[in-house]
Parts: structure tokens; sequence; C-alpha cells
């Protein structure tokens, strides 16, 4: 009998103590799923399923675990927990990658269509411009992987003209794709409208700071999901105040929940979203763990692995 510790906040076993077992069960492997702090012999639990915002935090016990299996998709609140020596998954799940789609194509039309100036129009002036074609807009995604490239091509359904900057060159139809520092370059100098899809890692921290801020064109509007250490905050603010950066809507910050007085919050530039953008689906993400379970199992290639070393 396979062996399964729940490692996360009651709250997320609440959603999945009914969906987890029966994906499990479809997946045809036998498993007994406990959610504890503290279970009894550790050493015998054969996989963790883990939110990083579990208490648990030294997994020296789990001496017989087969894989740490993340509840989230970012992985940089345990990728560097050196404790950690069992393979590390991190979650890809289908609605977690459609919730994001959504969101950040909304946020794009909502800037590249102007829609604030309708929303907020309560002059009584008839003032009819007629939005621009997303084919004359330059949209550029920084990170290609699992989110960044969905965004990037349905923005590219859309026609939006859509650059993509990862850190391994990539060839994807309908998409500049570009790499390395000259390419961040050039598609930063592209970008009216930059969404920010990359991980946190000691590669990414700080990676928008004045001076790369400074390559964006006059008035473009930033959206980030990614992680709010990825743009330096006073940087940010500065461009803003000097109206560099027309508009930055905000999902993820440095400290979350964003601290009461932060500039962010009162900023006529500046829309805050409380880390919505999307959520991890426990029915489809519940099949996503089952599937690396039945791996490990069989003895099979487990889906998702981080590489520790890159950090994501
Ligand atoms: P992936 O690991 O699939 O993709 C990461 C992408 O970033 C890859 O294209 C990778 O390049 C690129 N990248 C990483 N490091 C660098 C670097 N130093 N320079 C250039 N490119 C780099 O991650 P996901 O798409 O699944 O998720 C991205 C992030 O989205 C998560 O890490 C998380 O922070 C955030 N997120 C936010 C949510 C929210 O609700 N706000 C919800 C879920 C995730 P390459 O392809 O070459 O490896």
């Amino acid at each position: 009998m396979t062996r399964i510790l729940f490692s996360a906040p009651r709250s997320d076993w609440e959603d999945y103590r009914d969906v987890l077992p029966a994906a499990i069960a479809d997946a045809g492997v036998e498993a007994t799923i406990e959610h504890a702090l503290d279970p009894e012999d550790p050493a015998s639990v054969d996989y963790v399923v883990y939110a990083p915002s579990s208490r648990l935090k030294d997994f020296t016990p789990f001496t017989g675990a087969k894989a740490v299996l993340n509840l989230w998709a970012g992985v940089e609140g345990i990728v560097g927990n050196e404790t950690l020596t069992q393979p590390l998954a991190r979650m890809v799940d289908p609605g977690l990658t459609e919730g994001m789609v959504e969101w950040c194509v909304g946020h794009v039309l909502r800037h590249h269509l102007g829609m604030d100036r309708d929303i907020l129009r309560r002059d009584a002036v008839w003032d009819p411009v007629a939005p621009p074609l997303a084919r004359d807009r330059e949209v550029t995604v920084l990170g290609l992987g699992e989110l960044g490239r969905a965004v990037a091509e349905a923005l590219a359904a859309l026609n939006f003209r859509v650059t993509g900057w990862s850190r391994t060159p990539k060839r994807i139809p309908e998409l500049t794709c570009l790499s390395g520092d000259d390419g961040l370059a050039e598609a930063l100098r592209r970008a009216e409208i930059l969404v920010l899809l990359l991980p946190l890692t000691e590669g990414t921290r700080d990676l928008l700071d004045a001076a790369r801020l400074s390559l964006l064109p006059e008035g473009a509007v930033i959206v980030n999901p990614g992680r709010g250490p990825l743009i330096v905050d006073d940087d940010l603010l500065a461009a803003l105040d000097a109206g560099r950066v027309g508009h930055a809507t905000l999902d993820v910050f440095r400290t979350e929940p964003l601290p009461e007085g932060h500039p962010f919050w009162a900023h006529p530039r500046v829309t805050v979203t409380p880390h919505i953008a999307s959520a991890t689906r426990p029915r489809s993400a519940a099949r996503v763990i089952a599937e690396n379970i039945r791996r490990g199992e069989a003895g099979e290639p487990f889906l998702y692995l981080v590489d520790r070393a890159r950090g994501y």
C-alpha cells in the first residue's frame, strides 16, 4: 500500500480530501492519504504532497520518500531547502494555465483598448476614439514556460505582435522568440505592454531595475503575475511617477499581503490584485499528482521535475 502525506494547510486539505483519493484510485494506485504535520513513522511515507505554506520545513525524516510533489507552480519557497534531498516536482495544472491565460488576456485587453478611459468617464463628453487593433500592438512576455507560452500564444491568436523571452532559445510559431541579455533589451524596447511570467530565481530577482525599465517605450504598461521581486519597487515607482511607465497591474509583491501603507495601494497608475491571477484547481491538479504517483510506482520518470541548480 502506497503511503501519501498531504502536507498543506487545512483549507487545502478540504479542497483535496475527496478529489485526490479519487484521482489516485483512477490512476490504479492503492494508497492511504493522511493530512498530518508530524506523521508517525515518517520513514515509510512514499510521497509528500506539499504546499510551501505548510509548516513542514524539515524533510530529513522522510528517508523513504520517492518524491515531493509541490501543489504550486512556483517553487522558490522550497527549492533552496537543504533538507530536501528527494526529487521535487512542481505543479503544471491545465486549470491553472487556463486561468492565467484568461487573467493576462483580460488585463492586456484592458490596457490595449483603453477601457479605463471609458469606465472612468462621467463628464458627459462624447469623444469617439476607436480602439486600435491588436495587430498594431507590441506585447512582450518574459518567460515562455508552461504559463508564459500559453499566454503568448493566446495573445498571438488575437493578432497581437508578440515577442517572448526565455533563458534558452526557442522557436514558437507566431511568436518572435528572444533569449540572452541582448534579447531582453530588444524584448523590452518593443514592449508597449509587458507581461512577466518568470519564476523567481537568483537569475531573475530584481530583473526590472531602473536601467531595464528605461528601455521600455514611453508610457508602456506592465502586467506582473510572475513574482514581486522580479521588479525593483522603488525603480518602478519612479518610472510611474515620471510617466515613463503608464500603468502597472501587479498581482504579486515582495511582501504578501501587500502592507497597508505601501505606495502601490494608492498610486493612480497602479492596479493591485491580491495574488489571484490564477490558482491550482484541485480537480485537475489532483490528476497531475496522481499521474506522478502512478509513474513513481511504475518506475517511470516523474513529470515536471524541478532542476534544483537552475532554481525552477
Ligand atoms: P516554467 O518553469 O514553466 O517557465 C519559466 C520560464 O521562465 C521558462 O521559459 C524559462 O526559460 C524562463 N526563465 C527562467 N529563468 C530565466 C532567466 N534567468 N532568464 C530568462 N528566462 C528565464 O514556469 P511557469 O510558466 O509554470 O510559471 C512561471 C511563474 O508564474 C511561476 O514560477 C510563478 O512565479 C508564477 N505564477 C503566478 C501565479 C499567480 O497567481 N500570480 C500562479 C502560478 C504561477 P526556459 O524555457 O529557457 O527554461
